[in-house]
Order: structure tokens, then C-alpha cells, then sequence
């Protein structure tokens, strides 16, 4: 497939899109996004509906590293990709919406051998309404029968080592699945026989339980983000903004915001807006810290931050924030950015209740 990737625009700096996976339950979000990260979150929340949006950074070093075949030595733009654990429950649909609104791009989950659920019609309602930019991430195609078993590759080598008749049945079920997406106003096709990726979804088939085709997915995030959406993500410094996706009252300590900042740096003693359930209001940042993957897990104290991250905010006063509802930090006129904060805040979609 051709994708020009590896050209540099001159001065211009990108920040790291943010993705959010979406799709019906049990579908294997939590798996897939496992996958991408390495890590075993997926089996410690088994049956939980308690996972709570967090965000994990995956740098453009590890993409071009896992992807360094179907990348052909081209070098990314983007810095990395940054994605949003949304919750996986029917219960937080309202927070998945907002997750939906937040991301640049996003992966639809679904399973292969399932097609469009209620909540797969769901999620994409969402994206098509955000106009969020989205690929397939076509699940569970281990569970094709004759399945020959390998793991840990891209889509493109595992084809490699798969029979005619698996190759055939695999096709079979990826154009029932092109057709149910064009009964919602998609045009899709398998990701490596797409020629104009502005008019065609790609999916991209994949096994987040024999981590088979996650290279193919990352490559595909990256490449199409930095193609198509470079003034989306194009790094600013006029302007500092993000997401309260949770927030937590701590005895001692005070109120902590999970935030994403989407634009801008966040730095500490930074004068914030936010929405609260009294209103607009402004307070400053006392502490943040973040999240740190891999090798060394846990919370790391940092003295700012630049976008796109997810970060956790200690402010210094006991506001009443609303999650999901925007922070922006203020420079300027304070009116002005919490009329913003009000009309950002009205965003909500009606959503079932049942999947
Ligand atoms: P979620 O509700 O969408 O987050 O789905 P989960 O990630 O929790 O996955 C639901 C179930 O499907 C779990 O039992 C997973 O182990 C299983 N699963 C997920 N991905 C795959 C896959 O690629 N192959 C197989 N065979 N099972 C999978």
C-alpha cells in the first residue's frame, strides 16, 4: 500500500492524535487495546465495569519499531499516539460519547464472527456526529475456523501462514462486514487494498488475543492522522486546553481532575477554568502527575505537561467539577473562556439505554 508518511513539513510540529476505541461489548476493546500496550489489564478487570478512562502514551519510536516492515523505513510525523481507555460498559455510555467527542481518530472494535451490534450502531452514531475519522479493527479472526495458530504479527504475515480456505472464508465475512457498514453510510474495505483513504474505511483484521495485527493498526492510526488530520493535530502553544474525564474528592489532598490536554502545555501554578455544578469558576494547579507505562509503572510529579497527555490535576480549591465538561487554562479574557466552558459543556447525545 502507498502512504506517504515519511515527508517532514519544515517547522511544523504535531502533537500526538488521540484515539479512542469504541465498539459493542464483549467485542474486545479491552483486549485489543491490551494488545497495543502490552500490559494484562484486560484479565485483572475481567467482568468489571469499573475501568475508568485513563489514556496510554505509545511513542512514534515503538510504532515504527513493531510496524518497521509494512512502514518500509518511512519515519513518522506524529510523536506517538496517545489512547483513551473508555469504559467498556453500557452504563457509561454518556462518558463513551464524550470520549467519542474528545478523540481525533478512533477504532471501531468489532468482532468478526458477530458483525454490527446495537452498540456498534451506537458508537458509530457518535463518531458520524462528532465527525470523528475512524478504522475497523476487524476482531477475533482466530476464531475462523482453520485458523492456522500464530502470534504476536501483522495482519500481512499472519496471512502469510493461513491456508486457501481460511484466506477465503476470512474474505467472506470481512465483505458482510463492508456490507453492513455501507447499510450505515460507509464505504469499507480490507485496509491493504485501499487505494483513496479519504473515502474508504480501512479494516484491519486482528486478534487482540494472539496480538495479531496491531502493527497494521498502529501504522494505520498514524499515517492517517498525519495525513488527514495535520491542522487537528498540529501543536499549539497560544493555548492551553483539555477534558476532565473523572474527578476525585481525597481526604487531605483535595480535589484530583483525570484529565486529557489536548492542546497546548499545562503547567504548574497555572490559573485553570472549569465547569462546575455551581457554574464556571477558576482555580489554579497545585500538583499533576502522570501516568507512566512499560518497564517503569506507576505515577510519576511533573512540573508541566504538553499535549497530548493524560494527566492528573490537584487543584487548590474544592470545586464541585463536572467530568467530561473542558479546563482551560486562562490567559485573557476570563468571560470569554467561560462562556466557552458553558456552550462545550451542553454537548450530549441521547443514547440507549440497553445494548
Ligand atoms: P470488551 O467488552 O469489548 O472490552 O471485550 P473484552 O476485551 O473484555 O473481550 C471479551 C471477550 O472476548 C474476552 O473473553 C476476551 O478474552 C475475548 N477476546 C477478545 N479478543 C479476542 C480475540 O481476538 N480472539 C479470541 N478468541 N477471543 C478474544
Amino acid at each position: 500500500m502507498e502512504m506517504s508518511i515519511s515527508s517532514t513539513e519544515q517547522g511544523v510540529r504535531y502533537r500526538q492524535p488521540i484515539v479512542c476505541v469504541l465498539g459493542h461489548v464483549d467485542h474486545g476493546k479491552t483486549t485489543v487495546l491490551d494488545a497495543i500496550r502490552g500490559t494484562s489489564v484486560a484479565q485483572k478487570e475481567a467482568g468489571g465495569i469499573t475501568q475508568r478512562i485513563g489514556a496510554t502514551d505509545i511513542d512514534a519510536e515503538t510504532i515504527e519499531r513493531s510496524a518497521r516492515a509494512l512502514l518500509k523505513g518511512a519515519k513518522l510525523k506524529v510523536p506517538g499516539l496517545l489512547f483513551i481507555d473508555t469504559p467498556g460498559h453500557v452504563a457509561f455510555s454518556n462518558m463513551r460519547a464524550r470520549g467519542g467527542a474528545l478523540a481525533d481518530i478512533a477504532v471501531l472494535v468489532i468482532d468478526i464472527n458477530e458483525g454490527l451490534m446495537p452498540q456498534t450502531v451506537e458508537s458509530i452514531n457518535i463518531l458520524k456526529k462528532f465527525r470523528t475519522p475512524f478504522i475497523v479493527a476487524a476482531n477475533k479472526i482466530d476464531l475462523i475456523p482453520l485458523f492456522t495458530p500464530v502470534r504476536d504479527v501483522s495482519f500481512i504475515e499472519c496471512l502469510k501462514k493461513q491456508r486457501k480456505e481460511y484466506v477465503e472464508e476470512l474474505d467472506r465475512r470481512i465483505y458482510e462486514l463492508v456490507s453492513a457498514l455501507y447499510g450505515q453510510g460507509f464505504q469499507s474495505e480490507r485496509y491493504d487494498r485501499i487505494t483513496d483513504f479519504t473515502r474508504t474505511v480501512a479494516i484491519v483484521p486482528v486478534s487482540g488475543k494472539l496480538h495479531i495485527g496491531m502493527p497494521d493498526l498502529l501504522m494505520m492510526l498514524a499515517g492517517l492522522a498525519q495525513r488527514y488530520l495535520e491542522n487537528d493535530i498540529r501543536l499549539r502553544t497560544d493555548e492551553t486546553r483539555g477534558t476532565v474525564i473523572e474527578v476525585k474528592r481525597e481526604e487531605g489532598t483535595g480535589v484530583t481532575l483525570d484529565t486529557v490536554i489536548y492542546q497546548g502545555v499545562l503547567r504548574a501554578g497555572d490559573e485553570i477554568a472549569l465547569n462546575t455544578r455551581d457554574g464556571p469558576a477558576v482555580t489554579r494547579v497545585r500538583g499533576m502527575l502522570i501516568n507512566t507505562h512499560g518497564r517503569k509503572k506507576g505515577l510519576r510529579e511533573v512540573e508541566s505537561v504538553q499535549a497530548a497527555a493524560g494527566v492528573r490535576v490537584l487543584i487548590s480549591d474544592k470545586l464541585d467539577v463536572i467530568p467530561g465538561t473542558p479546563m482551560i487554562v486562562v490567559r485573557g479574557d476570563r468571560d470569554k473562556i467561560f462562556e466557552e466552558i458553558i456552550k462545550e459543556s451542553s454537548v450530549s447525545i441521547p443514547l440507549s439505554e440497553h445494548g
